[in-house]
């Protein structure tokens, strides 16, 4: 069933069954290309949550207990009907987040790879059988953690989900994820992926709600054993804090304020056009976006010309509109923070290079921003942007460089432009975060770990690592009497 604006009804998903919420409350769903209610997203109960933590107990113990290889098997199963369904996907996926189609797709592809990675990964989820006394066998086993509540937002409406879903039930674990209130219908058709390839009932489970009370009622719930959200530091320090208190283990992967270090010896041209490619990407709602521009001073000018004729031919647009590059902002609330930020700079002194307003027509679209003066104090140079803003400073020795670059209290991404080997290397080591990526803005792949140092949170998604925050570790030893 879709409405008028092709927009599909949203539903839960509990123990096996497509629900509305106990008290039929629901919240609306904006299309932020045109600010239109296109849907309503239904908000569960306590009495809802309490069914999907019962479901996520019996799910647990049902998919713990199948065989691995049947697991692989219907992992593939709903990676392969995502992969069949990845057009429609996308297009419900820009409906509700704003995403040129394109991105949109190509992410509802990206994560059915993602899905098939972490499965076959999960088949080597080895332990070890250490040397001991005649007579002991010594091993090391590991076992998936239990139920896990997460909690993703809105930015990348299939990978944030898919991320949380496909490490938990490759590890054997069963989970009740509360997608974002404001890209509901991406996160269902996931799960209907998983549903239609034979998921047993209570496995995965999908809840939406008022965020802080869906959070504390998982977070306290005796079944839930691992705690696991995407999303703001200050939210995330919320529930690592409340986890703490239950006892809890969690995985925060939170915000960034990703810098780019441009060396005297780079291409300013090519580092321009590398870095402002990967700044307006998702309209620069990504956690690693790039946000705080660090270039020598002595091609400054050129890299900042370049970047602006950037900035001025992203095509921005309705994210189904053919041929657009860069989509609205995902809410009112980014675009109110671009004014702010970009009022705040200007007042302190900065320059408006390009762009610097919302654009003139309904929706929440802001034009791709360059800046150059832009002070320390400013609250651009200490703020996650999560938008369209890309302020550019010049330094003149890379010590001040990796100063300023190390000045935030977020670790999550950096990037370093240079031609020399050992310039490079220099800066892997000083840069405080846990991805980095030289001469290039690298983005996340199934196959390698992303996460963050400092306050940008802890714990690794991707990669063999993923499996670490979902699988328990135990020793047994065994006296062979
Ligand atoms: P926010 O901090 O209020 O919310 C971020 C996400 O957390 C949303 O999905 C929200 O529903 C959820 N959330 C909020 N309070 C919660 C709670 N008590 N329990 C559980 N979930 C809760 O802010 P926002 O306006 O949605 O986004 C703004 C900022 O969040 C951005 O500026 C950016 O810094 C950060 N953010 C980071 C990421 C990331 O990938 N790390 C993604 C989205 C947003």
């Amino acid at each position: 069933m879709t409405t008028d604006h092709g927009y599909p009804a949203v539903r839960m998903y509990i123990a096996g069954e497509w629900c509305q919420g106990g008290t039929g409350r629901t919240a609306p769903i904006v299309d932020p290309a045109t600010e239109e209610v296109i849907g309503e997203v239904p908000l569960a109960t306590p009495a809802d949550l309490d069914r999907a933590l019962d479901a996520a107990t019996d799910g647990f113990r049902t998919w713990r207990e199948t065989p691995i290889a049947r697991r692989t098997a219907i992992l593939h199963a709903a990676a392969d009907l995502l992969t069949e369904r990845a057009a429609e996907v996308g297009r419900v996926m820009t409906l509700e987040q704003g995403k040129p189609l394109a991105e949109a797709t190509g992410e509802a592809r990206r994560v059915a790879d993602t899905l098939r990675w972490h499965a076959d990964d999960a088949r080597r989820a080895y332990g070890r059988i250490i040397p001991s006394e005649p007579g002991t066998l010594l091993t090391v086993r590991r076992e998936p953690v239990g139920p896990v509540a997460a909690f993703v937002p809105w930015n990348f409406p299939a990978g944030g989900p898919m991320r949380k879903i496909s490490s938990a039930l490759s590890a054997g674990c069963s989970i009740v994820i509360k997608a974002s209130e404001e890209t509901p219908a991406t996160a269902a058709a996931l799960v209907a992926c998983f549903a239609d390839a034979g998921l047993p009932a209570g496995v995965l489970n999908l809840v939406f709600g008022e965020p802080a009370e869906v959070s504390a009622h998982l977070i306290d719930a005796p079944a839930v054993r691992l705690v696991a959200f995407t999303g703001s530091v200050p939210v995330g320090k919320l529930l690592a804090a409340h986890a703490g208190r239950v006892m809890k283990p969690s995985l925060m992967e939170l915000g960034g304020h990703a810098p780019v270090i441009v060396c005297a010896d780079a291409d300013p041209v090519r580092a321009a056009r590398r870095a402002a490619q990967a700044k307006f990407a998702n309209a620069g709602q990504v956690c690693t976006s790039p946000s705080r521009f660090l270039v020598h001073e002595s091609i400054a000018e050129a890299f900042t010309a370049e970047f602006v004729r950037a900035a001025e031919a992203v095509v921005v647009g309705d994210g189904l509109a053919e041929g657009t590059t860069m989509g609205p902002l995902a809410n009112e609330r980014r675009l109110k923070a671009m004014e702010r930020l970009t009022a705040d700079a200007v007042a302190r002194g900065a320059k408006i290079r390009t762009g610097g307003e919302r654009l003139d027509r309904p929706g929440y679209f802001f034009a791709p921003t360059v800046l150059t003066g832009v002070p320390a104090d400013a609250e651009l140079m200490h703020e996650e942007p999560f938008g369209p803003l890309a302020p550019i400073v010049p330094f003149t020795d890379l010590d001040e460089a990796l100063a300023i670059a190390n000045a935030t209290p977020y670790g999550l991404a950096a990037y370093a432009f240079t031609e020399s080997a050992a310039t490079a290397e220099r800066l892997v080591a000083g840069l405080e975060a846990g991805i980095l990526s030289v001469n290039h803005c690298g983005g996340s792949v199934s196959e390698a770990p992303s996460g963050g140092v400092k306050e940008s949170g802890y714990g690794r998604e991707g990669g063999p690592e993923a499996l670490d925050s979902y699988l328990v570790t135990k020793r047994v030893s065994h006296l062979l009497v």
